[in-house]
């Protein structure tokens, strides 16, 4: 008798890698890595914004992300990104 083989099975390739939206890199969702932690910090930082402020919209608060100065590019990009689709 024969020993069992394992079975080869063609690797398939990832073909359809998921671009980044907001950039060119390979991304798992939607969005890339570095675009998903920007994106991960704007959402967390509205809450802080709102106590802050008292009452600030969501689009409110993303349009102050793209004006502040010290926005990083990411975030920037992201909060963009999230007024598009809101
Ligand atoms: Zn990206």
């Amino acid at each position: 008798m024969e020993a069992l083989r394992q079975p080869k099975m063609p690797v398939q390739e990832r073909e359809e890698a998921v671009k980044c939206q907001l950039c060119e890199r390979t991304a798992a969702t939607n969005l890339c890595v570095y675009h998903q932690m920007a994106m991960e910090r704007v959402k967390e930082a509205y809450p802080l914004w709102v106590s802050a402020y008292g009452s600030i919209g969501w689009k409110e608060y993303l349009d102050n992300v793209k004006r502040n100065v010290q926005t990083g590019r990411w975030a920037k990009e992201t909060a963009e990104f999230l007024e598009k689709i809101e």
